[in-house]
C-alpha cells in the first residue's frame, strides 16, 4: 500500500476532524493514536492522520514525535506530509508551529514550504498574511485570551518568523487569483530569495483548491482541515486516488453494543433522556465513583446482564447545577478525572464483556476510554451527524469493533440510537 497523503496532527480533536473532512472528499483514511508501530496493519487506505498530543508540549519534545511521525509515514510511501495545525495557528513565539515545520523541511529536503490555516466555510480566511477569525483580526477573537497560546498578532508572517529558523515570505490573494502557475512562480521567487517558508492568503473556498494543486506538488505543506480539503480535492481531480464511498468500512462487526455518556453537555443531556425510551440507562452515582472502584464493576455487571438482548447507555452526566455540586465536594480536577478513569475501566470491562459497538458521548471521556482500550487507529466511516463518523478500530488487539467518539453539543436528539442504527 502506498499513501497518497500523509498527515500529522498536532492535537487529537483536530486530527478527528481532519480525518473527517478527507474522508468526505473522497479519500478513505485512517486516524491513528500517536505514531504507529512499524508492523502496524492497514486496510487499503489514501490517507493517514496520525494524531499527536504536540500544540502545546516543549518545542523539541513536538520536533521529536513530529518527526517520528513523518519517518513512518513516508516509510508507507507518503509523498505529501501536511503538518495540521489548529486553524487559529495556536502556538507561541518558542514554537511549536515553526521548530516542527523546520524539522520536517530539513528531513524532507523541502526548498519552500506553504502555510496556511485558512478554512473559509468554518470563517478562517487569511489576508495579507493576517489571520481572521469571523468578522475579527486573531489577535481581536477570543483567542488574545488562550490560557497556553494566546494571540496577539494576526500577522502569521511575523508570527511564524519569530518561531522559525529560516524567513518567512507571503503569496498574496492577486497572485493566489491569478491561478496556480501564478503561485507557483511566486514561490520560486521567494525560494530564490533563500525563503523556505511562505504564507499564503485564501478567502475563499475556491482559493483552497488553488492551494491544494500547488502543495501537491510539494512534499510537505503546513495548515489545517482547510488545506487538507485542497489536497484531498487534488488528489482525487488528478485521478492519484478513486474517489472511495465513505460506507466502505467493510465487513459488519455484529455483536452486542453499548453507550457512555461523560458529557454534561446541554445536547448529551437530552440525547440521554431520548435514549431512555429505547434502551435501559443506568445513571452512575458521581459521589460514589468519585469514592472508588466499586460504582464502575456496578455498572458492568449491571450491563453483562442485559447487553445481550440489546444496546445499553450508562451515563454519569449531570446537569450544571449538580455538577458545579460534584465540583465544590471534590474539586473539579479530582471529580473530573476521577469520572473519566472510571468510564475507561467501564469501557474496559465492557469490551471484555463481549461488546464490540460502542458509543461513546464527550471529549475527553472517548480519549481516557480510547487510551484504556490500546486501540491503535481507526478507519473513518460515514457521519453519523456532522462531524461524528463511525469509526472501524485499526490493529486492535482486542478485535474488531465499531465506535462512535462525540463530543459536547454534537449530534441530534436522537443521537445515540442514530449512531446504534449506522453501526452495524
Ligand atoms: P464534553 O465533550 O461535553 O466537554 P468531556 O468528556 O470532554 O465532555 O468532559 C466532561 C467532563 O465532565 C469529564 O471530565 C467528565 O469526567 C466530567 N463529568 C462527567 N460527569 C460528571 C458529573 N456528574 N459531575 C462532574 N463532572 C462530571
Amino acid at each position: 500500500m502506498t499513501l497518497a497523503l500523509g498527515c500529522i496532527a498536532d492535537d487529537y480533536t483536530g486530527a478527528s476532524d481532519l480525518a473527517n473532512t478527507l474522508t468526505r472528499r473522497g479519500l478513505r483514511t485512517v486516524q491513528t493514536i500517536g505514531v504507529p508501530s512499524d508492523d502496524l496493519k492497514l486496510p487499503e487506505v489514501d490517507a493517514v492522520v496520525v494524531s499527536l498530543k504536540s500544540r502545546s508540549i516543549e518545542a523539541g519534545e513536538a520536533v521529536a514525535r513530529s518527526r517520528d511521525a513523518e519517518k513512518w509515514l513516508r516509510s508507507r510511501g507518503a509523498g505529501h506530509v501536511l503538518f495540521k495545525i489548529c486553524s487559529t495557528f495556536d502556538s507561541t513565539d518558542a514554537g511549536n508551529i515553526g521548530p516542527v515545520m523546520d524539522a520536517l523541511r530539513a528531513d524532507c529536503a523541502e526548498q519552500i514550504v506553504l502555510v496556511t490555516p485558512a478554512f473559509p466555510e468554518t470563517g478562517r480566511t487569511v489576508y495579507q498574511g493576517n489571520l481572521f477569525v469571523g468578522l475579527v483580526p486573531l489577535n481581536e477573537s477570543p483567542l488574545k485570551d488562550h490560557p497556553l497560546n494566546p494571540m496577539h498578532d494576526s500577522n502569521l508572517v511575523r508570527v511564524l518568523a519569530r518561531q522559525s529558523r529560516t524567513r518567512v515570505g507571503l503569496v498574496n490573494l492577486a497572485t493566489l487569483a491569478r491561478g496556480a502557475d501564478a503561485v507557483r512562480a511566486r514561490l520560486a521567487e521567494l525560494a530564490g530569495q533563500g525563503i523556505g517558508a511562505a504564507v499564503i492568503d485564501a478567502v475563499f473556498d475556491a482559493d483552497l483548491e488553488t492551494i491544494g494543486a500547488v502543495a501537491a506538488g510539494h512534499r510537505l505543506s503546513v495548515g489545517a482541515s482547510g488545506l487538507g480539503l485542497g489536497l484531498a480535492r487534488e488528489l482525487v481531480k488528478s485521478g492519484k486516488v478513486k474517489a472511495a464511498s465513505r460506507t466502505a468500512l467493510g465487513t459488519a462487526v455484529g455483536g452486542p453494543a453499548a453507550c457512555l455518556a461523560g458529557s454534561c453537555s446541554q445536547a448529551t443531556l437530552q440525547q440521554i433522556v431520548n435514549a431512555q425510551a429505547v434502551m435501559p440507562v443506568l445513571h452512575l452515582d458521581p459521589d460514589h465513583i468519585v469514592a472508588g472502584k466499586e460504582e464502575a464493576r456496578r455498572a458492568v455487571a449491571w450491563a453483562a446482564e442485559r447487553i445481550h438482548s440489546g444496546p445499553v447507555l450508562i451515563a454519569s452526566s449531570a446537569a450544571p447545577d449538580a455538577v458545579a455540586a460534584l465540583q465544590s465536594r471534590h474539586g473539579r480536577e479530582t471529580a473530573g478525572h476521577a469520572i473519566e478513569q472510571a468510564m475507561a475501566d467501564i469501557a474496559e470491562g465492557l469490551v471484555k464483556c463481549g461488546v464490540r459497538r460502542l458509543v461513546i458521548a464527550g471529549g475527553e471521556t472517548s480519549g481516557a476510554a480510547v487510551d484504556r482500550l490500546e486501540i491503535p487507529g481507526f478507519l473513518v466511516g460515514e457521519e453519523i451527524a456532522a462531524g461524528v463518523p463511525v469509526l472501524r478500530a485499526v490493529g486492535h488487539r482486542g478485535g474488531d469493533m465499531l465506535l462512535a467518539l462525540k463530543s459536547g453539543n454534537f449530534g441530534g436528539p436522537q443521537f445515540f440510537s442514530d449512531a446504534l442504527e449506522l453501526m452495524r
